[in-house]
């Protein structure tokens, strides 16, 4: 690369010693030439010592501020000022014949110089200078040799000092102190502090409104502009007056004020408490640093550029451009004997990133952003790259978030990895990805405990319908004797339209986006095309301020119109529905409130006076107390992981014996935690409450999960399902808008099935369903598809059609083709009787007289987190 000073923008230079002494005998023969070392380059001091030190070196003059003098003794100068001072080594007249004198005194000048020297040209009245390091010569700016560590951010040779290396600064965003400037302080204007009341910052802020001519009933846009700087800012060094309560005393003390930004600050630095650092983050943004301008580097590393482009510019290409970049690289012939082998190995990597499908990602991408499935495919990608051979590779659904097209160059890859001598075992649901494998083991018949044999093993087109006995629902749909059958018609939807302007965000082109209401809308694209910058960070993020006030920022758009046909919106993610083994599904979906009710109700219990608490593990009572009702201990190892050990005192129960006796219908409360969906649904069949609920749960497909299984245990598909199932017991307004991202990952055909029938069963009830999708079985029965391309990063972002899926797969587009080759495919196939999900049966009557009770416990479920540490 080339390096250019950071100052003045000019390209830098790197002479040998010898071209340096080469330099000064070409000068005019003739001419009178000073060489002088550099010591001072625009610095204050008086510089005693220097002068004294210089002069028992030997030498009599030095050039201060560009006037030589005689070196005296205590000569100093003026501390006070900024000086440039160099030390006269040598003058010279330029003629053949001065060579080894020449160089004699270049070697003095550059070592007293720290490697450069000033040449001062008597009869030009101007200097030349000359330097071993890259230097500019224009403002004198000069760097040290680059080391790889030099373009680190992680090393304190290449991060920028103002962020760290990290890029970005958290900022107090003055939009989010002040959201409202119609507002007075009386009227809870400044966010983070809220009504005013007797605490000392308002004191503060009171002193600050009466000494600067406010007060607390003037809308805070009506205030001048120096008024609303020391609010926000502070007034430096003044002082005032602040009247405060102290233990009944009016006490008056002088006090600075930093303002409500600096108090944020202040409270985020010093506080212990998370509670206080979350409440202060609230009101921050990340914002890239102004120092590098988000680059991580220091402004020498980022001056250091080939063509164009330094090393931040490089890292933010994805990864089809920079393949492009390094393919069209010019160099002249020194340039490319250095770089050739380099280049090489850049272009080999990028390559095998290519060919699992994410050329779309920038090298710059903090690897906790990518999803699951995109670093399972960077490590895959190294794995080629190291060419091992007799490895065991094992991977489970590579396919996730990946476009047809992208599955099918995975597959290549996996492949090429297969040709090298490995073998390679992949858990699936894939249809493509399972019949391009060599050998298939099938798993089944049903899910949970209807599981866990081998029905099936076979290369894939032999597979048999079944074995011992057991049917192999995949084979069925392999097939296509079973199948997820098209639509007769697409529906129309309500006639209202949900229209989002203008979404600019990241790759997006500004497209307008429409969202027929009452339609479930398949939203489409490659890998990278902009899906999901489209609805999970532009669209939600606007719905969920504006119905829930939520604090998430959408990315840029212009305006979104038809907000007033909807009256909420619900992401349907797949985040844990808890972080610790206390949560469940039973506590998740509020069922187990109803469960313990029942207990409550019980004879023994009545006789007893066991109240609800009593059926709670986490509160003191019924539970065991030496694993507080967490049915397991940690036991903490030394330089290992924390491990889990049933508690011995309840035999992993989580209750204590006597609540244990309380039996309903023979089972205790810890054995209905242990019993499946499907069992528990048979043993609530005449509860009604219970039953309802349990429905849902087996109605997304969960027939197999324990009610008391630990939430962290759940995949994220199980958890999103979860979520799924709370939402369809929730009473139904027919308006809501619903947003799913790949609900189908982890889900076998016929999941995906009883999936689909509550998502219709959902827009049926007149709600819209929004979702993000590659799978083909669920866009071919979408009512109405978004297509976003034509490709990833920087060629994807626009939207490229809309319509239904027959009008899609006459696209000349990706998803066109793979969507024409399965539709052709269905419907050659025998239509299945459509499954119906009743939402009706399953809705809650909507009073839920548990919910208070279980709020209850959910926060002194945080409070045993935080005693945990
Ligand atoms: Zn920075
Ligand atoms: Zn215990």
């Amino acid at each position: 690369a080339t390096a250019y000073s950071h100052v003045s923008g000019a390209p830098m230079r790197k002479q040998s010693d010898d071209e340096i002494i080469d330099g000064i005998m070409d000068l005019e023969e003739g001419s009178k030439v000073i060489l002088l070392a550099p010591l001072v380059k625009g610095r204050k001091g008086h510089y005693r010592e220097l002068f004294e030190q210089v002069g028992k070196q030997g030498f009599q003059r030095v050039r201060i501020d560009g006037d030589i003098v005689e070196i005296e003794k205590d000569m100093k100068v003026d501390r006070y000022k900024t000086h440039d001072i160099e030390v006269v080594v040598d003058r010279l007249v330029i003629k053949d014949g001065i060579r080894s004198r020449v160089s004699q005194s270049v070697e003095t000048a550059l070592g007293m110089g720290s490697g450069t020297l000033v040449a001062h040209l008597v009869e030009a009245g101007e200097d030349k200078l000359y330097s071993r390091h890259l230097f500019s010569p224009e403002d004198g700016v000069s760097y040290d040799d680059p080391s790889p560590n030099t373009f680190s951010f992680n090393s304190p040779y290449g991060a920028c000092p103002d962020c760290n290396g990290l890029g970005t600064k958290k900022e107090i965003d003055p939009d989010l102190v002040i959201p409202d400037r119609t507002k007075t302080i009386d009227e809870s204007a400044i966010a983070p502090l809220g009504e005013p009341r007797d605490i000392w910052i308002f004191a503060q802020v009171r002193a600050v409104a009466d000494a600067m001519g406010f007060d607390f009933q003037t809308p805070i846009e009506q205030l001048e502009e120096d008024q609303l700087e020391v609010l926000l800012h502070g007034a430096g060094d003044r002082q005032f007056e602040v009247v405060y309560n102290y233990k009944n005393r009016q006490v008056t003390y002088q006090h600075r004020f930093g303002g409500v930004h600096g108090h944020i600050w202040h409270t985020y630095e010093n506080t212990s408490s998370n509670k206080q650092r979350r409440w202060a983050e609230a009101y921050m943004r990340n914002m890239d640093c102004s120092a590098c301008g988000g680059g991580r580097l220091k402004p020498e590393s980022l001056s250091f550029r080939i063509g164009e482009s330094n090393i931040a510019d490089l890292v933010k290409m994805d990864l089809i451009h920079l393949r492009e970049f390094f393919d069209g690289l010019e160099l002249t012939d020194r340039q490319a004997t250095i770089a050739r082998p380099i280049v090489k190995e850049i272009i080999e990597r990028v390559e095998f990133l290519l060919n699992v499908g994410v050329g779309y990602l920038t090298l710059d991408r903090a690897a906790r952003t990518l999803s699951g499935g995109e670093s399972q495919r960077i490590r895959l990608a190294t794995q080629i790259g190291t060419q091992l051979t007799g490895v065991l590779y094992v991977l489970d659904e590579p396919s996730i978030g990946l476009h047809a097209r992208d599955n099918e160059r995975l597959i290549g890859s996996l492949k090429q990895l297969r040709d090298l001598d490995n073998s390679i075992l992949v858990v699936e649901h894939d249809r493509d990805m399972i019949e391009a494998a060599d050998w298939v083991v099938d798993l089944g018949p049903g899910a949970g405990e209807h599981g866990g044999y081998v029905v099936g093993e076979s290369a894939p087109e032999d597979l048999p319908l079944g074995t011992n006995g057991h049917a192999s629902l995949t084979t069925a749909y392999l097939r296509d004797e079973r199948s997820i059958s098209v639509p007769t018609d697409r529906r129309e939807g309500s006639g209202e339209t949900l229209t989002l302007k203008g979404a600019r965000g990241h790759n997006l082109k500004g497209d307008d986006f429409h969202i027929p209401l009452g339609t479930l809308t398949c939203v489409t694209g490659v890998s990278g095309s902009g899906k999901s910058t489209l609805v999970n960070q532009t669209l939600y993020p606007i719905l969920a301020e504006y119905f829930h006030n939520a604090l998430e920022v959408p990315l840029q758009y212009d305006a979104i119109d038809g907000l007033e046909h909807i009256d909420k919106v619900i992401d349907i993610d797949q985040s844990p529905i808890g972080r610790t083994p206390r949560s469940n599904p039973a506590t998740y979906t509020k069922l187990f409130g109803h469960i313990r009710t029942l207990f409550t109700k019980l004879p023994e219990s009545q006789i007893r006076g066991y109240k609800k608490g009593r059926f709670s593990f986490n509160v003191k009572g019924g539970r065991c107390e030496t694993c507080k009702g967490a049915g397991i201990k940690k036991l903490e190892m030394n330089f290992l992981p924390d491990v889990y050990v049933q508690c011995d005192t309840c035999d992993g129960k989580r209750y204590n014996a006597e609540t244990l006796e309380i039996k309903y219908k023979g089972k205790t409360i810890a054995d209905v935690l242990e019993m499946s969906v499907e069992e528990a649904l048979e043993f609530f069949e005449h509860v009604p409450r219970l039953s309802r609920k349990l429905r849902t749960l087996h109605s997304v497909g969960l027939g197999y999960i324990r009610l008391g299984q630990q939430a962290t245990t759940l995949s994220g598909g199980e958890a999103q399902r979860v979520k799924l199932a709370k939402e369809l017991a929730r009473p139904g307004t027919g308006r809501t808008l619903y947003i799913l991202d790949e609900p189908t990952t982890g889900l076998h055909f016929e999941d995906i099935r009883h999936l689909l029938s509550v998502l219709q069963a959902l827009v049926k009830k007149g709600n819209t369903v929004i979702v993000i999708e590659h799978n083909m079985d669920v866009v071919k029965v979408a009512d109405h598809i978004v297509d976003l391309g034509p490709d990833g990063g920087e060629a994807g972002g626009s939207i490229l059609f809309a319509g239904t899926p027959e009008e899609v797969a006459e696209q000349d587009s990706h998803t066109g083709e793979y969507l024409a080759a399965e539709l052709s495919r269905v419907s050659a196939s025998a239509d299945e009787e459509e499954e119906e999900v009743d939402l009706d049966a399953m809705a809650d009557d909507g009073d839920d007289e548990d919910d208070d009770a279980e709020e209850e416990e959910t926060d002194s479920e945080e409070q045993l987190e935080e005693a945990a540490g």
